[in-house]
């Protein structure tokens, strides 16, 4: 689960990490509350009016922009808050921005002094550890950095049974040029910030930049944060923080109902059960000349009012132009699953929304004679196929068609 910036900051500002401060605001006059709150309490004059969205390279899209007064603040949120905002990151359609984070201007007095760097925290895959990766190359795009001055990276992996130790961090600081109080500083940050990521069970933090300002004091300017969905049972606070407006409506819709659903960009829908099963019939529609449009794993139990939602979330995307079913048998009795197609099928129909484009049904394992038997007598416009081979060419089939 992914968090917008201000949600992030709070968590590290929890763990001690210091933040840039920010104060959330939904519309023009509560930023200009904010801005006022702000400079009342950290003195700052200047003000940085931040979209949020759930999306990088805001700056770049003109979702980051400097107030130096007021009047500016007021106007800069005006334009900000409620505009489709463009990165490139987001799609070209952009992400509406519902809020911004009006933030203290940290790069004060002078920003000759300051310095920006990049720091994140990951699982670094290869070893099977956590890591710090982190650069002198802060503020610009880390995969810029990654190809064109590849030793400008440096990483350190963290021993899971002894944690991050204070030497790595120090020698992370060395390596980032410090020296004297902002050293020192960076050192607790770098701490902080390892403990706020393994207490927090998140997947993967991202400071792009860590600021050094001109009185050397290091602190968080972005924050990029992932939270591990699987952890989230035991942080009932941060579940909360969820902003469904970011996701995919369809997803969103499809996780309501307990079903595994990843869209994609293509047009052929598989429903399918184990992830596993689901990976190979994507490869498999992708063989066939299709691309799949979706993921999607219905489980366990395959029956006729899981099929239904399937099928009704399969459909919502209109570049559909056949669904390949395939299911493996082996609790699940082939003959139930096929039942529930077809009264799946007839309920749609009654409903006025009958499946337009063509299925194919694949069963596999207990009872798949049976289930073969039974959707072919039930006259309804549903291929079924028992072999994979079959499977494949029957979607060729049908997309040529
Ligand atoms: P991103 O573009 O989505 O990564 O958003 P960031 O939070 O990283 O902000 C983009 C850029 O805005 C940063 O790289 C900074 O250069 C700049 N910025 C952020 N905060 C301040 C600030 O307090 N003062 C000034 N002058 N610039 C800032
Ligand atoms: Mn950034």
């Amino acid at each position: 689960m992914n968090l917008h910036e201000y949600q992030g900051k709070e968590i590290l500002n929890s763990f001690g990490v210091r933040i840039q401060r920010g104060i959330v605001a939904h519309n023009h006059i509560e930023a200009v509350e904010a801005a006022k709150k702000l400079t009342a309490e950290t003195g700052t004059s200047w003000h940085v009016v931040k979209a949020q969205v759930h999306a990088g390279g805001r700056g770049k899209g003109g979702g980051v922009k400097l107030a130096k007064n007021l009047q500016e603040v007021e106007s800069i949120s005006k334009d900000i808050i409620g505009m489709m905002l463009v990165t490139p990151q987001t799609s070209a359609e952009g992400k509406k921005v519902n809020q911004v984070l009006i933030c203290e201007d940290v790069y004060y007095p002078g920003e000759s002094e300051t310095e920006e760097y990049y720091m994140s925290v990951l699982l670094n895959r290869e070893t099977g550890r956590n890591m710090i990766m982190y650069s002198t190359e802060g503020g610009m795009d880390i995969e810029t950095v990654a190809e064109n001055t590849p030793h400008l990276i440096f990483t350190e992996d963290i021993d899971p049974s002894l944690g991050l130790l204070p030497f790595q961090a120090r020698k992370i600081a060395f390596n980032l040029g410090l020296s004297g109080v902002a050293l020192k500083e960076m050192v607790k940050f770098v701490s902080a910030l390892y403990t706020a990521y393994i207490e927090s069970d998140s997947s993967m933090f991202e400071i792009n930049p860590v600021l050094k300002t001109s009185d050397s004091k290091i602190m968080a300017v972005d924050a990029k944060v992932a939270l591990d969905d699987s952890a989230l049972f035991r942080h009932k606070d941060y579940a909360k923080m969820r902003d469904f407006r970011e996701e995919n409506a369809i997803e969103v819709e499809a996780n309501a109902a307990g079903l595994n659903y990843v869209d994609l960009e293509g047009n052929v829908g598989c429903m399918v059960n184990g992830a596993g099963l689901a990976m190979s019939t994507m490869d498999l529609i992708k063989q066939s000349g299709g691309e799949p449009a979706n993921f999607l794993d219905v489980g366990g139990t395959a029956d006729a009012e899981r099929v239904e939602k399937g099928f009704r979330i399969i459909l919502k995307d209109e570049n559909i132009k056949a669904i390949l079913v395939n299911i493996f048998g082996g609790i699940v009795r082939c003959d139930r699953v096929a039942q529930g197609i077809v009264d799946a099928y007839k309920n749609m129909a009654t409903a006025g929304d009958a499946i337009q484009v063509p299925i194919i049904v694949r069963l596999q394992g207990t009872n798949a004679i049976e289930a073969k038997q039974l959707i072919e007598e039930s006259g309804l416009p549903v291929h079924s196929v028992v072999e994979f081979q079959e499977a494949a060419d029957k979607v060729q089939e049908v997309l040529a068609s």
